[in-house]
């Protein structure tokens, strides 16, 4: 089932994005050689729940920790542990709160230190395809012709797109219908209407978009340790157009 917002819920779910941007804020500095990404989880959870906020993924399902992080060939899904990281790996940072019962959903993707050409493109490319795709937008579009550019710009960056794991919507819940694919074709899909809340979320590969999970039973790896990047935002679609709770608005 689809459930549309009120401005009401929008502006609760707002609060719980500016958590979100609090949080990169203070995360995205300690994104250096020689950080653990237990350090980076447990400033994650200081931060949100000094907002009043709470964290959304500790305890769902299992998983232990405030975010997902995922380094190098991981994709999504990472466990926080005592892993260093070191200069030249590509760190992609989820996270998602809840306050008042609403939840926001969003994730970036920093390199640490040097990296080379090829990785700081793929580092960039799951933000650049979420603004390309967002610039699809238009009132009474579907979702595939948000998904067909967010591919179309992933692709065109040499890239792949994962296909097994999308985005969706969000609200009551952290993960609510419809799925959000980041790749499609324009035409299909849902149409979006006002009051649809979705978290889009691309995950880029540097080689085949095939991925699997790791023995811990959450890590997602690609097949091919090729590397990978993520981004993501909890969009909301208004009578004039979208606004961006948990990052820039263009
Ligand atoms: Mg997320
Ligand atoms: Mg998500």
């Amino acid at each position: 089932m689809i459930s549309l917002k009120s401005k009401r819920e929008i502006e609760i779910m707002r609060q719980a994005g500016e958590i979100l941007k609090l949080v990169f804020k203070q995360v995205e500095p300690a994104v250096q050689a020689g950080v653990t990404t237990n350090d980076l989880d447990a400033i994650a959870e200081e931060t949100i729940r000094k907002a009043k906020g709470e964290p959304a993924f500790k305890g769902y399902r299992g998983f232990p920790k405030t975010a997902c992080i995922s380094v190098n060939e991981e994709v999504v899904h990472g466990i926080p542990g005592p892993r260093k990281l070191k200069a030249g790996d590509v760190v992609s940072f989820d996270i998602g709160a809840k306050v008042n019962g609403y939840y926001a959903d969003s994730a970036r993707t920093w390199v640490v230190g040097k990296v080379s050409d090829k990785i700081a493109r793929l580092a960039a490319a799951a933000r650049g395809s979420l603004l390309e795709g967002l610039s699809a937008y238009k009132p009474g579009c579907r979702i595939g012709d948000l998904s067909e550019k967010i591919q179309q710009y992933i692709e065109g960056q040499g890239f792949q797109v994962v296909r097994d794991y999308v985005g969706h919507g969000i609200g009551r819940a952290i993960h609510e219908e419809p799925a959000v694919p980041n790749y499609g074709k324009a035409g299909q899909g849902l149409k979006i209407q006002p009051g649809l809340v979705l978290a889009i979320e691309p995950m880029v590969t540097e080689g085949h978009y095939g991925v699997e999970t790791l023995e811990d039973g959450w890590t997602v790896v690609t097949r091919d340790r090729k590397w990978a990047s993520h981004y993501e935002d909890t969009i909301a679609f208004t009578e004039d157009g979208y606004m961006n709770l948990t990052g820039e608005s263009i």
